[in-house]
């Protein structure tokens, strides 16, 4: 419930405002609401809980965290409570799972749903944020948390003629809610990422004919996936704690810690087997064979040649697996992707691949795509062409802070952050998994938590300090991003030109290396550091605080790059 209505504009009045019923949102409102005892208000455009699971209902969607590592860690009750029935659950069993914490937590009642917000200003007399909607509503609080997730503006390529498509066509992350039926149907996939590598198996177990176009070929590594046993969902259950401390102890935030040895300090051979046998047990495990196979290109070349040579054994058809294996950037400096029967889909005679790196597609027709060698008639377009990634959601708002300045102006050369939590200019506001947060490489899950209390910790010490504002100092952001960028170049990730890391996906979009490579571990290390020293770095106004304090000495002092290891994926 608002706390007041403002009676000249109709606005609703809240201490918090959080937009985002994902992940995120959820537990951000639950800490807010039922921790602190503050107001809080989720607006939320979807109709249901589930952030980026309730939009992204392609065929084949399931999660690449393995199920007990995709959960909230912070409710014994829900851990306890929560069985997950395969490996890595399909969406509806996601959304199954955030709908019953959402329902547990009695959730729902504070959630605006059907509510996209349009904008966000800052009011500097008031020092409240103003919120409005595209139905004309109006909110304000003292608080204002994105919680808007990184991979939920869908990036569908200008490609000329779409409009005259005759055919249906769908991308990945806006994807029907009653399905769509490929039975018989010539369906043409643009986008072999991570959910194009989910999506063609199942579309082309129905559909008729399906044409793959791949402009970037990719590694994918089996994810094999298959019911949880009984043993095993006992170990889950009587192991929580354990598997916690594992998850919050590596740098990717996953139930399994990567490998302390080079690949130099094993033989051709050890190697070898070591690769076999990550490849056995599948997944993202296989990333955590080497320690340095994202920080040594010629370690990371003896991964990419391992798993070229499994495209060339399954994929029987040798000009396809040539295709296939021609991958030029090193092994999981773009996002890996795992797949069930990827590669042996190109096995199938109703599943051709075009290489439209080879021979570009030029044009949509009425009938089909059209690439330099000619038409492929089509009546179906699946895009899985991923996202406008990161800064797209925050973006996609016009959210403006001190001095009506909108964020699009202060980010035109791309974005800037303090921790990824807040940005300067913009007081009393908080992004949770914002860029320059280790969000995307890490396991969401797990750093979301990390945010969602770093925030509340924030906001809580605040009140209990008389602190009205609090705002990430310029100097402490430009360093920030500095040291985003340091650990970056200390890997092999800005190697790949063309990642949604960089923005290199979007046209016209600033080339920023986005997410924090410096791993959960040390991020997590910072943060707490950063609070304990009184929110170091931040300026803060009230409670006996100057208006602009000068910056302690030691604010951007976040170690060296050359200490950061085994970045996370
Ligand atoms: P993505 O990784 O950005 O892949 C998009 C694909 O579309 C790429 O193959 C890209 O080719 C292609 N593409 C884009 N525009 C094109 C054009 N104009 N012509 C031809 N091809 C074009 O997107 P995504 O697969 O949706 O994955 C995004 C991220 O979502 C993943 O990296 C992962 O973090 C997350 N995800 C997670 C899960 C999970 O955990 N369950 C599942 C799926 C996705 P280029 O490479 O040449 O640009």
């Amino acid at each position: 419930m608002p706390n007041t209505t403002d009676r000249s504009t109709g606005a609703q009045e809240y201490d918090a405002l959080i937009i985002g019923a994902g992940f995120s949102g959820l537990y951000q409102l639950h800490c807010l609401r039922d921790r602190l005892g503050l107001s809080a208000q989720v607006l939320e455009t979807a109709d249901g809980v589930g952030g980026t699971w309730y939009w992204n209902r392609y065929p084949g969607a399931r999660c690449e965290s393995e199920r007990h590592s995709y959960s909230y860690y912070f409710s014994k009750e829900i851990l306890e409570e929560w069985e997950w029935s395969e490996r890595y659950p399909e969406q509806p069993e996601i959304m199954r799972y955030l709908n019953y914490v959402a329902d547990k937590l009695d959730l729902k009642r504070d959630i605006q749903f059907g509510t996209r917000v349009e904008s966000a200003v800052y009011d500097e007399a008031t020092n409240r944020w103003h919120v409005e909607t595209e139905a004309g509503d109006q909110y304000t609080a003292t608080y204002l948390i994105t919680a808007v997730g990184c991979l939920s503006t869908a990036n569908i390529p200008d490609i000329p003629g779409l409009d005259s498509f005759a055919g249906d066509w769908y991308h990945t992350g806006q994807w029907p809610h009653d399905g769509v039926d490929f039975t018989g149907k010539r369906v043409g996939q643009i986008g072999t990422g991570s959910t194009g590598i989910q999506a063609a198996p199942v579309i082309a177990s129905t559909a008729g004919h399906l044409t793959v176009f791949q402009r970037t070929p990719n590694y994918s590594v089996p994810a094999h996936n298959g019911p949880l046993s009984a043993e095993f969902k006992q170990y889950l259950r009587e192991n929580h704690d354990e598997i916690r401390a594992i998850m919050q102890s590596t740098p990717n935030g996953h139930p399994f810690r990567i490998a302390d040895r080079n690949v130099a300090d094993v033989t051709p051979d050890e190697r070898l087997a070591i690769y076999e046998e990550s490849w056995r047990t599948g997944g993202l495990r296989f990333r955590a064979a080497f320690r340095d196979l994202l920080l040594d290109k010629a370690a990371n070349d003896t991964a990419a040649e391992f798993l070229k040579d499994k495209i060339r054994t399954v994929v029987k058809d040798p000009e396809t697996a040539a295709k296939l294996a021609n991958i030029d950037h090193p092994y999981a400096a773009k996002r890996p992707p795992i797949d069930t029967h990827y590669f042996e889909t190109f096995n199938r005679d109703n599943v051709t691949l075009v290489d439209v790196r080879a021979a570009p597609i030029e044009r949509i027709t009425p009938t089909g795509i059209v690439t330099v060698n000619g038409e492929y008639p089509l009546d179906i377009i699946v895009f899985a062409t991923g996202f406008d990634a990161m800064t797209g959601p925050l973006l996609g708002m016009d959210i403006r802070g001190r001095d009506g300045q909108a964020l699009k102006d202060v980010w035109s050369a791309g974005p800037k952050t303090y921790l990824g939590l807040a940005v300067a200019g913009f007081p009393n506001m908080f992004t949770v998994t914002g860029p320059g947060s280790p969000s995307v490489l890490c396991n969401m899950p797990v750093a979301i938590e990390q945010h969602v209390e770093w925030i509340t910790d924030c906001i809580a010490h605040m009140r209990e300090n008389g602190i009205d504002r609090i705002e990430a100092g310029p100097e402490a952001a430009e360093k920030w991003v500095e040291h985003v960028n340091d650990a970056a170049n200390a890997t092999l990730l800005p190697l790949v030109k063309h990642s949604w890391y960089l923005g290199a996906n979007v046209p016209g979009k600033p080339r920023v290396f986005m997410p924090y490579a410096g791993g959960m571990t040390r991020y997590r290390a910072v943060c707490d550091d950063i609070a304990a020293k009184g929110y170091e770095g931040f300026r803060k106004e009230g409670g006996g605080h100057e208006k602009h304090p000068p910056q302690g000495a030691t604010v951007g002092d976040f170690g060296p790059a050359a200490a950061i290891d085994a970045p996370g994926v």
